[in-house]
């Protein structure tokens, strides 16, 4: 393994190598004057992207959250390296599934719950 690249702020725009999975990312300054790891060569369809993790790319080059709503159908965006790294856990990227998810859980655990001390002979024969 190579030697990672602090203070990419200094260098501007460039790539530097994801500390994680040690791939190549695209180092891209954004409209707050932050900077964002993009993963390099992939346009994805923006409408296929979750809204907040779709990046578009502005004349100067600098890079902000497509905020159009709905998107356009043909509008690409860029998405971060993080998103795509396989070497970091995926966040959250439908959080309104993530709670649907726990709410059908909890009814599911509800509904399993008063039938398992009940009927116990129910329960096939693995023996
Ligand atoms: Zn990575």
């Amino acid at each position: 393994m190579g030697v990672f690249e602090e203070e990419p702020r200094r260098l501007g725009n460039g790539q530097s190598r994801c500390p994680y999975c040690g791939l190549l990312q695209d180092r891209v300054a954004t409209l707050e004057q932050d900077w964002v790891l993009l993963e390099p060569d992939m346009a994805p369809l923006a409408h296929t992207v979750p809204a907040e993790h779709r990046w578009i790319a502005l004349s100067d080059g600098r890079v902000t959250v497509y905020g159009v709503c709905p998107p356009d159908p043909f509008q690409r965006c860029r998405i971060e390296h993080r998103l795509a790294c396989s070497a970091q856990p995926l966040p959250d990227l439908w959080p309104w599934l993530t709670t649907l998810r726990g709410e059908n859980a909890r009814q599911a655990e509800r509904q399993a719950d008063p039938e398992r001390p009940e009927r116990p002979e129910e329960w096939p024969d693995v023996g």
